[in-house]
């Protein structure tokens, strides 16, 4: 028996609490077929890479993201902006949005991701000028190999209803609910190992009807699907339902069905104790996002906390517009300065971090048995990770420590389904260079910036 890949001298973090220093890992048809130390036997494989005493982790998993926004980072006109006056801001530039920058937006997004060491992610995509965009995403995934969760964002209100968007990129509920059933029908995969999933998932609770709420969580029953929505990310949510629903937020999304083991919300900050509670034990999870809420300058959930009360937590990106970056790797560094910044050095590890953007990831996407994890049977995502020898000069007791405390890490390898689609540091798309022009001239576009540079134009 011949394993196709195997990687050697490495020190592997295969789990919470298994770690591996000095061994080997072996990939057969896209699963982890087998782990052993240096000293124990190793199958005969195909191709053998030495990750030369590097670290080797389960790829990340990012649970919050829009990738949309990467057309629209860091623009000027509302970088100091608070989270409304950023949304009105670029809600009137997002309604350019169409099939081809949504394709563009997302391939790039997938590619920082990959280099970042995220294997699996989400994508919240709510906003819907035209029709199509989620088609346009798996397109980019599949094209790269990348493991994809879209999930069908939507909003309802528009400024004429109270809400925050213009018209043009709201929809009505029919149209939602009809797209929502042609997406699972055309793209979500139930089957183990999958590389498609669909999930559904309105804005928030303030940008769409009560209808949409209850319905989604119908449809998700009828399909097991998962949900997943922004909730408490701001104290004007408090203002908003307590005024429109007699309500918090949490009671709202309890009203309407949603505290499920299905669920996982973005951001999850002003809850009070008590409603913490009642979403852990419903099974709900959350993705904290710990540079979207330092940038914006608003709160941040307590991960540990919630962590504490029994809640699955993961991490998350959020969109490029307001993090203005998709590493996960920095992402899971910021979750740890975050924690130890609010409760002291012992509060947190490099672990707990690492725990979050794997299995708490894994989590919140209802795949903790196959994802998230190096034990065998498990998807063969994973990263051999890149960093240098100046870096790491003086780090010689705990590996997982360094590897989140020293200089930027960066994935040398990263492997999907058993697949390497980043080689010292490369990302291997062919296509890559052609689609980060075109993705500057849509950009170009979408920010209604002046004549397109003759050096941007393709084709
Ligand atoms: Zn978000």
């Amino acid at each position: 028996m011949t394993v196709d890949l195997l990687i050697t001298d490495a020190y592997i973090y295969v789990d919470h609490g298994h770690e591996i220093a000095g061994g080997w890992i072996a990939i057969k048809d896209g699963r982890i077929h087998s782990h052993g130390q240096d000293a124990q036997a190793a199958p005969q494989a195909h191709r053998t890479i030495s990750a030369h005493g590097q670290l080797v982790t389960p790829g990340l998993i990012n649970a919050h993201h829009h990738m949309y926004q990467n057309l629209t980072r860091s623009y000027a006109p509302v970088t100091n902006g608070t989270l409304f006056e950023w949304l009105q801001g670029l809600y009137p530039l997002w309604a350019g949005l169409d099939e081809e920058s949504v394709y563009l937006s997302t391939f790039i997004a997938m590619v920082e991701l990959l280099m970042g060491g995220c294997t699996t992610s989400m994508d919240h995509m709510y906003v819907h000028p035209k029709p199509f965009l989620i088609d346009a995403q798996f397109r980019a995934a599949r094209e790269i190999g990348f493991r994809f969760h879209a999930t069908r964002g939507s909003m309802t209100r528009s400024v004429e209803d109270g809400g925050l968007p213009p018209a043009s990129v709201v929809q009505d509920e029919d149209t939602i609910l009809a797209d929502s059933e042609r997406l699972v029908a055309k793209f979500h995969d139930a089957s183990p190992g999958a590389m498609d999933r669909v999930a559904l998932a309105p804005c928030s609770l303030f940008s769409v009807s009560e209808r949409i709420m209850r319905e989604s969580a119908m449809l998700a029953d009828k399909h097991d699907l998962r949900l997943h929505t922004h909730l408490a990310e701001d104290p004007d949510e408090d203002a908003y339902c307590a005024e429109i629903y007699g309500c918090t937020p949490t009671e709202y999304f309890e009203r309407v069905g949603w505290a499920s083991p299905r669920s996982w919300v973005a951001h999850y900050i002003y809850p009070s104790s008590a409603e913490i509670d009642r979403l852990a034990h419903a099974g709900v999870c959350t993705a904290q996002c710990p540079c979207s809420n330092m940038m914006i300058g608003g709160g941040s959930a307590d991960a540990m906390d919630l962590r504490r009360r029994g809640m699955r937590v993961g991490l998350g990106c959020d969109g490029s517009a307001s993090t203005d970056h998709a590493s996960m790797w920095l992402e899971t560094r910021m979750a740890l300065l975050l924690g130890r910044f609010r409760h002291g050095p012992h509060s947190m590890s490099a672990r707990d971090a690492l725990d979050m953007a794997t299995r708490g990831g894994a989590a919140c996407l209802g795949r903790e048995d196959e994802l998230g994890h190096l034990r065998p049977g498990a998807c063969a995502d994973l990263v051999i990770w890149k960093m240098s020898d100046i870096a790491l000069a003086g780090a010689l007791t705990d590996p997982v420590e360094a590897w989140l405390r020293c200089a930027p890490a960066v994935a040398g390898t990263t492997i999907v389904n058993g697949r390497i689609l980043v080689e010292d540091g490369v990302p291997l798309m062919s296509s890559l260079n052609d689609i980060l022009r075109a993705h500057t001239r849509e950009a170009r576009r979408i920010q209604r910036l002046s004549e397109v540079a003759p050096e941007n134009r393709t084709g």
